[in-house]
Protein backbone atom coordinates (compact mmCIF):
# COMPACT_ATOMS: atom_id res chain seq x y z
CA UNK A 1 0.00 0.00 0.00
CA UNK A 2 2.92 2.56 1.10
CA UNK A 3 5.08 1.26 -2.43
CA UNK A 4 1.86 1.90 -3.85
CA UNK A 5 1.44 5.54 -2.93
CA UNK A 6 4.84 6.22 -3.12
CA UNK A 7 4.76 5.06 -6.69
CA UNK A 8 2.00 7.51 -7.72
CA UNK A 9 3.81 10.73 -5.84
CA UNK A 10 6.80 9.95 -8.16
CA UNK A 11 7.32 9.83 -11.69
CA UNK A 12 9.32 6.74 -11.66
CA UNK A 13 12.33 7.24 -13.96
CA UNK A 14 12.75 4.14 -16.60
CA UNK A 15 13.23 3.55 -20.19
CA UNK A 16 9.66 4.02 -20.69
CA UNK A 17 9.64 7.39 -18.93
CA UNK A 18 12.22 8.77 -21.10
CA UNK A 19 10.73 7.65 -24.17
CA UNK A 20 7.70 9.42 -23.63
CA UNK A 21 9.10 12.44 -22.54
CA UNK A 22 11.71 12.55 -25.49
CA UNK A 23 8.41 12.55 -27.60
CA UNK A 24 7.18 15.80 -25.54
CA UNK A 25 10.39 17.80 -25.59
CA UNK A 26 11.37 16.66 -22.39
CA UNK A 27 8.76 19.39 -20.93
CA UNK A 28 7.00 17.56 -18.94
CA UNK A 29 9.29 16.26 -16.48
CA UNK A 30 8.14 16.68 -12.89
CA UNK A 31 10.61 18.77 -10.43
CA UNK A 32 12.34 15.65 -8.27
CA UNK A 33 11.12 17.44 -5.33
CA UNK A 34 9.10 20.06 -4.01
CA UNK A 35 10.54 23.81 -2.64
CA UNK A 36 7.44 23.65 0.53
CA UNK A 37 6.82 26.60 2.63
CA UNK A 38 8.04 25.63 6.07
CA UNK A 39 4.93 24.94 8.40
CA UNK A 40 4.58 25.82 11.60
CA UNK A 41 5.26 22.42 13.91
CA UNK A 42 6.40 19.09 12.65
CA UNK A 43 6.94 15.31 14.80
CA UNK A 44 10.92 15.41 13.57
CA UNK A 45 12.78 18.28 12.35
CA UNK A 46 15.96 17.22 10.81
CA UNK A 47 19.16 20.11 11.03
CA UNK A 48 21.12 19.62 7.93
CA UNK A 49 20.23 18.90 3.95
CA UNK A 50 23.47 16.78 3.41
CA UNK A 51 23.34 13.21 2.74
CA UNK A 52 23.30 12.06 6.06
CA UNK A 53 19.81 14.57 6.77
CA UNK A 54 18.13 13.23 3.52
CA UNK A 55 18.31 9.93 4.51
CA UNK A 56 17.33 10.13 7.61
CA UNK A 57 14.28 11.48 6.59
CA UNK A 58 13.75 9.16 4.27
CA UNK A 59 14.35 5.71 6.16
CA UNK A 60 12.15 7.71 9.03
CA UNK A 61 9.27 7.70 6.40
CA UNK A 62 9.90 4.13 4.58
CA UNK A 63 11.03 2.37 7.59
CA UNK A 64 9.23 4.22 10.45
CA UNK A 65 6.09 5.63 8.90
CA UNK A 66 6.88 9.10 10.65
CA UNK A 67 4.57 11.24 7.97
CA UNK A 68 5.86 14.84 9.75
CA UNK A 69 9.11 15.51 8.79
CA UNK A 70 10.72 18.94 7.36
CA UNK A 71 14.77 18.57 6.91
CA UNK A 72 16.44 22.57 7.29
CA UNK A 73 18.99 23.47 5.31
CA UNK A 74 20.54 26.65 5.63
CA UNK A 75 22.39 26.53 1.79
CA UNK A 76 21.42 23.73 -0.98
CA UNK A 77 20.88 20.09 -0.86
CA UNK A 78 24.20 18.69 -0.54
CA UNK A 79 26.18 21.79 -0.55
CA UNK A 80 28.29 20.82 2.49
CA UNK A 81 30.48 17.92 2.26
CA UNK A 82 27.97 15.52 0.54
CA UNK A 83 29.35 17.62 -2.69
CA UNK A 84 32.69 17.98 -1.87
CA UNK A 85 34.02 14.88 -0.78
CA UNK A 86 36.17 12.08 -3.09
CA UNK A 87 33.67 9.73 -2.46
CA UNK A 88 35.50 6.45 -1.61
CA UNK A 89 33.34 3.80 -0.01
CA UNK A 90 34.65 0.96 1.90
CA UNK A 91 34.04 -1.24 4.78
CA UNK A 92 37.20 -2.74 5.68
CA UNK A 93 37.79 -0.80 9.47
CA UNK A 94 39.63 -2.74 12.26
CA UNK A 95 37.44 -2.74 15.36
CA UNK A 96 34.83 -4.72 15.20
CA UNK A 97 32.22 -1.76 16.01
CA UNK A 98 33.36 0.61 12.78
CA UNK A 99 33.41 -2.58 10.52
CA UNK A 100 30.37 -3.46 11.07
CA UNK A 101 28.57 -0.06 11.05
CA UNK A 102 30.37 0.31 7.42
CA UNK A 103 29.50 -2.75 6.57
CA UNK A 104 26.12 -2.48 6.98
CA UNK A 105 26.31 1.01 5.21
CA UNK A 106 27.88 -0.58 2.18
CA UNK A 107 25.16 -3.76 1.87
CA UNK A 108 22.25 -0.77 1.63
CA UNK A 109 25.08 0.97 -1.05
CA UNK A 110 24.65 -2.19 -2.90
CA UNK A 111 20.89 -1.83 -3.46
CA UNK A 112 20.70 1.79 -3.36
CA UNK A 113 19.63 2.93 -7.21
CA UNK A 114 17.17 0.10 -7.47
CA UNK A 115 15.97 1.37 -3.97
CA UNK A 116 15.79 4.80 -4.62
CA UNK A 117 14.65 4.77 -8.45
CA UNK A 118 17.57 6.96 -8.68
CA UNK A 119 21.20 6.19 -10.22
CA UNK A 120 23.95 7.13 -7.77
CA UNK A 121 26.75 5.64 -9.69
CA UNK A 122 28.19 3.43 -7.62
CA UNK A 123 31.01 1.47 -8.67
CA UNK A 124 32.71 -1.46 -6.96
CA UNK A 125 36.22 -0.63 -8.67
CA UNK A 126 37.71 -1.80 -5.64
CA UNK A 127 40.06 -0.12 -2.97
CA UNK A 128 43.41 -0.85 -2.63
CA UNK A 129 45.47 0.68 0.52
CA UNK A 130 48.91 0.33 -0.16
CA UNK A 131 51.81 -0.01 2.77
CA UNK A 132 55.49 0.80 2.18
CA UNK A 133 57.43 -0.07 5.48
CA UNK A 134 57.34 -3.05 7.68
CA UNK A 135 54.57 -1.48 9.92
CA UNK A 136 52.17 -0.69 7.39
CA UNK A 137 52.35 -4.39 6.38
CA UNK A 138 51.77 -5.76 10.00
CA UNK A 139 48.84 -3.37 10.01
CA UNK A 140 47.51 -4.36 6.81
CA UNK A 141 47.81 -7.68 7.81
CA UNK A 142 46.16 -7.26 10.84
CA UNK A 143 43.23 -5.68 9.45
CA UNK A 144 42.78 -8.16 6.68
CA UNK A 145 42.42 -10.77 8.94
CA UNK A 146 40.32 -8.60 11.01
CA UNK A 147 37.93 -8.23 8.44
CA UNK A 148 37.75 -11.75 7.46
CA UNK A 149 36.93 -12.57 11.03
CA UNK A 150 33.76 -10.20 10.47
CA UNK A 151 32.88 -11.20 7.51
CA UNK A 152 34.08 -8.12 5.17
CA UNK A 153 35.84 -8.72 2.09
CA UNK A 154 39.53 -7.79 2.38
CA UNK A 155 42.73 -9.47 0.70
CA UNK A 156 46.42 -8.92 0.98
CA UNK A 157 48.42 -8.81 -2.20
CA UNK A 158 51.91 -8.65 -2.63
CA UNK A 159 53.76 -6.15 -4.59
CA UNK A 160 53.45 -8.22 -7.89
CA UNK A 161 50.28 -8.93 -7.43
CA UNK A 162 49.95 -4.89 -6.97
CA UNK A 163 52.08 -4.22 -9.88
CA UNK A 164 49.14 -6.60 -11.73
CA UNK A 165 46.04 -5.27 -10.52
CA UNK A 166 46.59 -2.25 -11.34
CA UNK A 167 50.37 -1.22 -13.68
CA UNK A 168 49.90 2.44 -13.28
CA UNK A 169 51.97 2.24 -9.49
CA UNK A 170 55.41 2.83 -9.92
CA UNK A 171 56.03 -0.85 -8.25
CA UNK A 172 60.11 -0.39 -8.56
CA UNK A 173 62.38 -1.04 -5.61
CA UNK A 174 64.36 2.25 -5.31
CA UNK A 175 61.39 4.64 -4.77
CA UNK A 176 61.97 6.35 -1.81
CA UNK A 177 58.57 4.48 -0.19
CA UNK A 178 58.44 1.46 -2.08
CA UNK A 179 55.22 -0.35 -2.69
CA UNK A 180 55.59 -3.73 -0.05
CA UNK A 181 52.03 -5.15 -0.69
CA UNK A 182 48.53 -3.64 -0.51
CA UNK A 183 45.01 -4.55 0.97
CA UNK A 184 42.33 -4.87 -1.24
CA UNK A 185 38.67 -4.48 -1.08
CA UNK A 186 36.82 -5.34 -4.38
CA UNK A 187 33.45 -4.42 -2.79
CA UNK A 188 34.80 -1.11 -2.35
CA UNK A 189 34.56 1.92 -5.06
CA UNK A 190 33.27 5.40 -5.54
CA UNK A 191 29.47 6.79 -5.92
CA UNK A 192 28.07 9.89 -7.23
CA UNK A 193 28.19 12.41 -4.28
CA UNK A 194 25.64 14.76 -5.52
CA UNK A 195 23.16 12.01 -6.90
CA UNK A 196 23.15 10.50 -3.25
CA UNK A 197 21.72 13.83 -1.47
CA UNK A 198 19.30 14.40 -4.83
CA UNK A 199 18.03 10.63 -4.72
CA UNK A 200 17.08 10.86 -1.27
CA UNK A 201 15.59 13.84 -1.66
CA UNK A 202 13.48 12.89 -4.12
CA UNK A 203 12.24 9.68 -2.37
CA UNK A 204 12.02 11.50 0.78
CA UNK A 205 10.37 14.13 -0.86
CA UNK A 206 7.68 11.40 -2.39
CA UNK A 207 7.32 10.15 0.92
CA UNK A 208 5.58 13.71 2.47
CA UNK A 209 8.64 14.74 3.89
CA UNK A 210 9.83 19.08 3.62
CA UNK A 211 12.86 19.77 2.29
CA UNK A 212 13.56 23.45 3.00
CA UNK A 213 16.60 25.07 1.75
CA UNK A 214 17.88 28.67 2.32
CA UNK A 215 16.84 28.05 6.18
CA UNK A 216 19.34 28.49 8.59
CA UNK A 217 19.06 26.91 12.32
CA UNK A 218 19.89 30.14 14.64
CA UNK A 219 18.43 28.61 18.34
CA UNK A 220 17.36 25.19 19.70
CA UNK A 221 14.42 26.01 21.55
CA UNK A 222 13.98 24.20 25.17
CA UNK A 223 11.37 23.63 27.84
CA UNK A 224 13.06 22.59 31.31
CA UNK A 225 14.67 19.35 30.34
CA UNK A 226 12.92 19.04 26.91
CA UNK A 227 13.20 20.28 22.92
CA UNK A 228 10.70 22.20 21.49
CA UNK A 229 11.89 23.16 18.29
CA UNK A 230 14.01 25.39 16.46
CA UNK A 231 14.55 29.22 15.75
CA UNK A 232 15.26 29.77 12.09
CA UNK A 233 16.21 32.28 9.50
CA UNK A 234 12.36 31.72 8.38
CA UNK A 235 10.82 31.57 11.86
CA UNK A 236 10.20 29.70 14.63
CA UNK A 237 9.17 25.84 14.47
CA UNK A 238 7.84 23.69 16.91
CA UNK A 239 8.97 20.25 16.83
CA UNK A 240 8.59 17.40 19.15
CA UNK A 241 12.36 15.86 18.12
CA UNK A 242 15.06 17.84 16.60
CA UNK A 243 18.06 15.89 14.83
CA UNK A 244 21.34 17.46 14.66
CA UNK A 245 23.33 15.94 10.76
CA UNK A 246 24.97 18.72 10.37
CA UNK A 247 28.65 17.85 9.59
CA UNK A 248 31.32 20.99 9.72
CA UNK A 249 28.86 22.29 12.05
CA UNK A 250 28.29 20.16 14.38
CA UNK A 251 29.52 21.88 17.85
CA UNK A 252 27.92 24.84 16.69
CA UNK A 253 24.54 23.78 16.84
CA UNK A 254 25.01 21.47 20.12
CA UNK A 255 26.12 24.59 21.54
CA UNK A 256 22.91 26.12 20.76
CA UNK A 257 21.49 23.38 23.11
CA UNK A 258 23.83 23.90 26.14
CA UNK A 259 25.78 21.33 24.87
CA UNK A 260 29.58 20.81 24.36
CA UNK A 261 30.66 18.15 21.83
CA UNK A 262 34.44 16.57 22.02
CA UNK A 263 34.56 17.43 18.14
CA UNK A 264 37.32 19.57 16.14
CA UNK A 265 36.75 21.10 13.41
CA UNK A 266 38.97 21.45 10.03
CA UNK A 267 39.30 22.13 6.40
CA UNK A 268 39.83 18.92 4.16
CA UNK A 269 40.59 19.74 0.25
CA UNK A 270 40.04 17.73 -2.73
CA UNK A 271 41.17 18.64 -6.50
CA UNK A 272 40.32 17.21 -9.79
CA UNK A 273 42.67 17.53 -12.59
CA UNK A 274 42.20 17.65 -16.69
CA UNK A 275 39.79 14.95 -17.70
CA UNK A 276 41.73 12.45 -19.45
CA UNK A 277 41.37 9.04 -20.89
CA UNK A 278 39.42 6.18 -18.56
CA UNK A 279 43.33 5.13 -17.44
CA UNK A 280 42.40 4.38 -13.49
CA UNK A 281 39.82 1.80 -12.70
CA UNK A 282 40.69 1.65 -9.09
CA UNK A 283 40.77 3.54 -5.66
CA UNK A 284 44.40 3.67 -4.59
CA UNK A 285 45.07 5.15 -0.86
CA UNK A 286 48.15 5.39 0.59
CA UNK A 287 49.27 6.89 3.85
CA UNK A 288 52.79 6.50 4.52
CA UNK A 289 53.06 9.11 1.32
CA UNK A 290 49.49 10.43 2.27
CA UNK A 291 46.77 10.78 -0.84
CA UNK A 292 44.01 8.76 -2.09
CA UNK A 293 43.01 9.18 -5.80
CA UNK A 294 40.44 7.53 -8.04
CA UNK A 295 39.07 8.43 -11.77
CA UNK A 296 35.57 10.09 -12.22
CA UNK A 297 33.66 9.08 -15.36
CA UNK A 298 34.10 12.55 -16.50
CA UNK A 299 37.78 11.16 -16.60
CA UNK A 300 39.07 13.65 -14.00
CA UNK A 301 41.57 12.07 -11.02
CA UNK A 302 40.01 12.93 -8.05
CA UNK A 303 42.85 13.79 -5.08
CA UNK A 304 42.43 14.21 -1.92
CA UNK A 305 45.03 14.13 0.95
CA UNK A 306 45.41 15.06 4.98
CA UNK A 307 43.32 17.85 6.47
CA UNK A 308 44.97 21.46 7.13
CA UNK A 309 45.77 20.76 10.72
CA UNK A 310 44.18 23.76 12.05
CA UNK A 311 40.73 24.22 13.29
CA UNK A 312 38.72 26.50 10.76
CA UNK A 313 35.15 27.12 9.41
CA UNK A 314 36.04 28.24 6.52
CA UNK A 315 35.53 26.22 3.77
CA UNK A 316 39.18 26.53 2.16
CA UNK A 317 42.50 25.23 3.13
CA UNK A 318 46.00 26.14 2.61
CA UNK A 319 48.16 25.34 -0.38
CA UNK A 320 50.63 23.35 1.50
CA UNK A 321 48.35 20.45 2.11
CA UNK A 322 47.57 20.35 -2.08
CA UNK A 323 51.28 20.42 -2.89
CA UNK A 324 51.97 17.65 -0.36
CA UNK A 325 48.83 15.95 -1.87
CA UNK A 326 50.00 15.69 -5.52
CA UNK A 327 53.66 15.37 -4.52
CA UNK A 328 52.02 12.32 -3.20
CA UNK A 329 50.46 11.38 -6.24
CA UNK A 330 53.41 12.03 -8.37
CA UNK A 331 55.64 9.71 -5.85
CA UNK A 332 53.04 6.61 -6.99
CA UNK A 333 52.31 7.39 -10.37
CA UNK A 334 55.03 9.32 -11.91
CA UNK A 335 53.18 9.11 -15.62
CA UNK A 336 50.59 11.43 -13.63
CA UNK A 337 52.81 14.70 -13.36
CA UNK A 338 52.28 15.92 -16.71
CA UNK A 339 48.23 16.06 -15.97
CA UNK A 340 47.37 19.51 -15.02
CA UNK A 341 45.16 20.40 -12.15
CA UNK A 342 41.79 21.74 -12.95
CA UNK A 343 39.76 22.78 -9.69
CA UNK A 344 40.05 22.59 -5.69
CA UNK A 345 37.73 23.37 -2.94
CA UNK A 346 37.90 22.02 0.92
CA UNK A 347 35.03 21.14 3.42
CA UNK A 348 34.54 21.04 7.24
CA UNK A 349 35.23 17.85 8.29
CA UNK A 350 34.32 17.35 12.09
CA UNK A 351 36.42 14.69 13.83
CA UNK A 352 36.14 12.89 17.03
CA UNK A 353 39.44 12.51 19.05
CA UNK A 354 39.19 8.77 18.26
CA UNK A 355 37.70 9.57 14.37
CA UNK A 356 34.70 7.34 15.13
CA UNK A 357 31.50 8.90 14.90
CA UNK A 358 28.25 9.72 17.51
CA UNK A 359 25.16 8.64 16.44
CA UNK A 360 23.14 8.73 19.73
CA UNK A 361 20.94 10.41 22.22
CA UNK A 362 22.33 14.19 23.45
CA UNK A 363 21.33 14.66 27.03
CA UNK A 364 18.16 16.76 26.26
CA UNK A 365 15.39 15.45 26.31
CA UNK A 366 13.82 15.17 22.40
CA UNK A 367 17.68 16.02 20.76
CA UNK A 368 19.49 13.61 18.79
CA UNK A 369 22.71 13.69 17.05
CA UNK A 370 24.61 12.31 14.12
CA UNK A 371 28.40 13.23 13.31
CA UNK A 372 31.33 13.35 13.89
CA UNK A 373 32.51 11.36 10.80
CA UNK A 374 35.35 13.16 9.92
CA UNK A 375 36.95 12.04 6.36
CA UNK A 376 35.06 9.64 6.15
CA UNK A 377 31.41 10.27 6.61
CA UNK A 378 30.22 9.60 2.82
CA UNK A 379 30.71 5.79 2.83
CA UNK A 380 28.05 5.54 5.88
CA UNK A 381 25.27 7.70 4.31
CA UNK A 382 22.82 5.54 3.44
CA UNK A 383 23.52 3.24 6.84
CA UNK A 384 24.23 6.27 8.92
CA UNK A 385 20.51 7.68 7.80
CA UNK A 386 19.30 4.07 8.67
CA UNK A 387 20.31 3.82 12.42
CA UNK A 388 19.90 7.46 13.16
CA UNK A 389 16.17 6.89 11.79
CA UNK A 390 15.95 4.16 13.90
CA UNK A 391 17.72 5.79 17.08
CA UNK A 392 15.03 9.02 16.67
CA UNK A 393 11.80 6.74 16.08
CA UNK A 394 12.27 4.35 18.85
CA UNK A 395 14.38 6.66 20.71
CA UNK A 396 16.93 4.28 21.47
CA UNK A 397 20.01 3.24 19.33
CA UNK A 398 20.09 0.23 17.17
CA UNK A 399 22.26 -2.77 18.19
CA UNK A 400 24.71 -1.37 15.46
CA UNK A 401 25.34 2.21 16.71
CA UNK A 402 24.96 1.41 20.65
CA UNK A 403 28.37 1.77 21.19
CA UNK A 404 28.88 5.05 19.32
CA UNK A 405 27.84 7.27 22.05
CA UNK A 406 28.80 10.67 23.67
CA UNK A 407 29.10 9.15 26.98
CA UNK A 408 32.32 6.96 25.53
CA UNK A 409 34.30 9.74 25.88
CA UNK A 410 33.26 9.83 29.63
CA UNK A 411 33.72 5.79 30.16
CA UNK A 412 36.97 5.38 27.94
CA UNK A 413 35.18 2.77 25.61
CA UNK A 414 37.09 4.87 22.47
CA UNK A 415 36.48 3.11 19.11
CA UNK A 416 39.96 3.81 18.02
CA UNK A 417 40.26 4.20 14.68
CA UNK A 418 42.68 7.01 14.15
CA UNK A 419 45.10 4.57 15.60
CA UNK A 420 44.14 1.77 13.83
CA UNK A 421 44.40 3.53 9.84
CA UNK A 422 45.75 7.19 10.16
CA UNK A 423 43.70 8.09 7.45
CA UNK A 424 39.99 7.33 7.76
CA UNK A 425 38.66 8.14 4.35
C1 LIG B 1 37.47 17.11 0.71
C2 LIG B 1 36.73 16.00 1.41
C3 LIG B 1 36.95 14.68 1.04
C4 LIG B 1 36.27 13.65 1.67
N1 LIG B 1 36.43 12.39 1.19
C5 LIG B 1 35.68 11.38 1.68
C6 LIG B 1 35.75 10.10 1.09
O1 LIG B 1 36.47 9.86 0.13
N2 LIG B 1 34.96 9.10 1.62
C7 LIG B 1 34.15 9.33 2.69
O2 LIG B 1 33.50 8.38 3.14
N3 LIG B 1 34.03 10.57 3.25
C8 LIG B 1 34.77 11.60 2.77
N4 LIG B 1 34.67 12.85 3.31
C9 LIG B 1 33.80 13.08 4.47
C10 LIG B 1 32.34 13.19 4.04
O3 LIG B 1 32.23 14.13 3.01
C11 LIG B 1 31.44 13.60 5.20
O4 LIG B 1 31.71 12.83 6.35
C12 LIG B 1 29.98 13.38 4.83
O5 LIG B 1 29.71 13.86 3.54
C13 LIG B 1 29.10 14.06 5.84
O6 LIG B 1 27.78 14.07 5.32
P1 LIG B 1 26.67 14.91 6.02
O7 LIG B 1 25.42 14.75 5.27
O8 LIG B 1 26.68 14.57 7.47
O9 LIG B 1 27.25 16.38 5.95
P2 LIG B 1 27.07 17.59 4.94
O10 LIG B 1 26.94 17.15 3.54
O11 LIG B 1 28.17 18.55 5.26
O12 LIG B 1 25.68 18.16 5.38
C14 LIG B 1 25.49 18.96 6.52
C15 LIG B 1 24.60 20.10 6.12
O13 LIG B 1 24.25 20.87 7.26
C16 LIG B 1 24.04 22.18 6.82
N5 LIG B 1 24.04 23.09 7.97
C17 LIG B 1 25.09 23.46 8.73
N6 LIG B 1 24.69 24.35 9.65
C18 LIG B 1 23.36 24.53 9.48
C19 LIG B 1 22.38 25.33 10.12
N7 LIG B 1 22.72 26.15 11.13
N8 LIG B 1 21.10 25.28 9.68
C20 LIG B 1 20.75 24.47 8.65
N9 LIG B 1 21.64 23.69 7.99
C21 LIG B 1 22.93 23.72 8.42
C22 LIG B 1 25.19 22.41 5.85
O14 LIG B 1 24.92 23.49 4.97
C23 LIG B 1 25.29 21.08 5.16
O15 LIG B 1 24.63 21.05 3.91
C24 LIG B 1 35.37 13.92 2.73
C25 LIG B 1 35.15 15.26 3.13
C26 LIG B 1 35.81 16.28 2.46
C27 LIG B 1 35.55 17.71 2.88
Amino acid sequence: MAQRRYNQAVQKYSIFSLVRNALTGHRNWRAAWRSPEPRPAYDVVIIGGGGHGLATAYYLASVHGVANIAVLEKGWLGGGNTGRNTTIIRSNYLWDESAALYEHALKLWEGLSQELNYNVMFSQRGVLNLAHSESDLRELSRRVNANRLNGVDSEFLDTAQVAAYCPLIDCSPDRRYPVLGASLQRRGGVARHDAVAWGYARAADARGVDIVQNCTVTGILRDGGRVTGVETSRGVIKAEKVAISAAGHSSVIAAMAGIRLPIESHPLQALVSEPVKPVLDTVIMSNAVHAYISQSDKGEMVIGGGIDPYVSYSQRGGYDQIEEAVRAVVELIPSFSRLRMMRQWGGIVDICPDASPIIAKLPLEGLYFNGGWGTGGFKATPGAGHLFAHTIARDQPHALNAPFTLERFNTGALIDEHGAAAVAH
